[in-house]
């Protein structure tokens, strides 16, 4: 059961790790567990779903930054990508699925956050996901080479690393580390 004051869990890692998968299959998983839908100005990528953010301009999204509307934000690779301020009638744990800035600043902001490292199980998994995905060649590039500083900067505020290779088995052991939170 969650606490009264819900717990916040962020989940970080390299582009085409797994983490929006993860995500998901966590929140279908867990019902005491909340997923925060980000804010981003990235254009909706093709087959993605509408929901999977709240898509909308650079002047939106920095209007909303300026009225204090983010829990925390950051610019990856050319795009704002930022957590709304969680309404405050929330009663799960908290789900973020965001990059390690804005991780940072969730921490500075709640101390207690855990922070889990998500890492795929090797450089060549990850662009054969991030290709199947459907990124265009470019984009692979930039996200295996920003992924690498990731992992260097990731490990340094993590908690916990898990290696996604088989999903049924990640997911089980963020579900496990879920768990050992809630004992506390
Ligand atoms: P991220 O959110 O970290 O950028 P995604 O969740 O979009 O990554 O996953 C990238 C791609 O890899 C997707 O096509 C997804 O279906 C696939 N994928 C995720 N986890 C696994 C896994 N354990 N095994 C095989 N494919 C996976
Ligand atoms: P993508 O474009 O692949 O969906 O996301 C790019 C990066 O932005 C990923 O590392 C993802 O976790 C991160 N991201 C998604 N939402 C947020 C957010 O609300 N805040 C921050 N800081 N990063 C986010």
């Amino acid at each position: 059961m969650p606490s009264a004051e819900p717990r916040i869990v962020v989940l970080i890692g390299p582009g085409g790790t797994g983490k929006g998968t993860l995500a998901e299959r966590l929140i279908a998983a867990d019902p005491s567990l909340w997923l925060s839908r980000s804010w981003t100005t990235r254009p909706r990528r093709e087959g993605e779903p509408d929901d999977a953010y709240v898509f909308v301009d650079r002047e939106t999204f920095e209007a909303h930054a300026a009225s204090d509307g983010f829990l925390e934000w950051a610019e990856f690779l050319g795009n704002l990508y930022g957590t709304p301020v969680p309404e405050p009638t929330i009663d799960r744990d908290v789900l973020l699925e965001i990059e390690i800035a804005g991780a940072r600043q969730v921490l500075e902001r709640h101390p207690d956050a855990t922070v889990i490292l998500l890492l795929p199980p090797s450089e060549e998994v990850q662009a054969a996901r991030l290709r199947g995905r459907g990124d265009p060649e470019s984009h692979v590039e930039a996200r295996l080479e920003e992924g690498r500083r990731e992992v260097a900067h990731g490990r340094q505020i993590a908690h916990h690393e898990v290696v996604n290779e088989d999903l049924e088995q990640a997911v089980a052991e963020i579900l496990g580390i879920l768990d050992s939170l809630r004992q506390d």
